[in-house]
């Protein structure tokens, strides 16, 4: 019997699938479930990759990539979008198209450009459609510093300031700049909102040792989660933060390269059985 007394907030999380469960749709599904929401999926591709890198993209046909999103977007009453890998052009008009459709729904994407392994997940095409068309759909963007860098062509010596001005500019709501991959600092990860208005707000992490792989996916997917639940774009941010740390300290390895952020810590651990 299904209980009409929990509410669960549906987030519909837009992306590719990872066959090693580490990055993507999976990565989404776990950190959706786990901060609170009903995880909704539509696949923009598959992939081929280890957890070492991504060795083949097979994009789905973006009419069934659109049909999957209808299906739920007729269906639920969808609290927040969360966007990842969207595979080709043609993914990217068909999303867009119904983002356009629903402005009410909030939108999160992470800019998925390439794998951490180094394989190129965007063509030039992609590129531009997602700056000029896609960004100022999105109520939040949570680009590293290499894909702020890369999505605002501000240069790499231009300062992430300026690289999150640009983007503000280019129309997305709010930009969070994750810091793990500016090495400039040993020690520590320093992660960076900024808002249309200016305000900014930093948080620190140590630095963990390694490399994960599906980090970005499971930040962006608690945000969207944590938005969908009805949080602060603050009050989400530190939520997601938070969350996404715990998962890579917790983290564990399933293949030769990159770990697998712990999104279930809080559920059973693997030994208490
Ligand atoms: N989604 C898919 C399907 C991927 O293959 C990748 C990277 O390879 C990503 C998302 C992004 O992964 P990460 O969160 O490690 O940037």
């Amino acid at each position: 019997m299904h209980s009409k007394t929990e509410h669960r907030p549906v987030v519909l999380a837009i992306g590719g699938h990872d066959p090693g469960g580490g990055a993507g749709i999976q990565a989404d599904i776990e950190a959706i479930g786990a901060n609170g929401c009903h995880p909704a999926t539509a696949i923009t591709c598959l992939t081929v990759q280890d957890s070492c890198n991504v060795s083949q993209l097979i994009p789905l046909a973006a009419e069934h990539l659109t049909a999957q999103c209808k299906a739920v977007l007729d269906d639920c009453s969808v609290s927040a979008i969360k966007i990842g890998l969207l595979g080709s052009s043609q993914a990217a008009d068909g999303v867009i198209r119904l983002l356009r459709a629903s402005p009410q729904i909030p939108v999160i994407l992470d800019p998925v450009l390439a794998a951490g392994g180094g394989s190129e997940l965007v063509s030039e095409q992609l590129l531009d459609k997602i700056r000029e068309e896609l960004l100022p759909l999105c109520r939040l963007i949570t680009p590293n510093t290499v894909e702020a860098a890369r999505l605002s062509a501000g240069g790499s010596s231009a300062g992430l300031d300026r690289h999150a001005e640009i983007l503000l500019q280019l129309g997305c709501g709010s930009v969070l700049i994750t810091g793990t991959h500016d090495e400039s600092d040993p020690n520590r990860v320093i992660n960076r909102l900024y808002r249309a208005d200016k305000q900014t707000m930093i948080r620190q992490y140590p630095r963990l040792p390694g490399e994960y792989h599906g980090s970005g996916c499971t930040l962006a997917a608690a945000l969207a989660a944590s938005i969908g639940r009805g949080q602060s774009l603050e009050n989400a941010t530190q939520t997601a933060l938070d969350y996404s740390w715990n998962c890579l300290q917790k983290g564990y390895r399933t293949g030769r390269c990159q770990s697998i952020p712990n999104r279930w810590f809080e559920t059973l651990s693997n030994n208490s059985r």
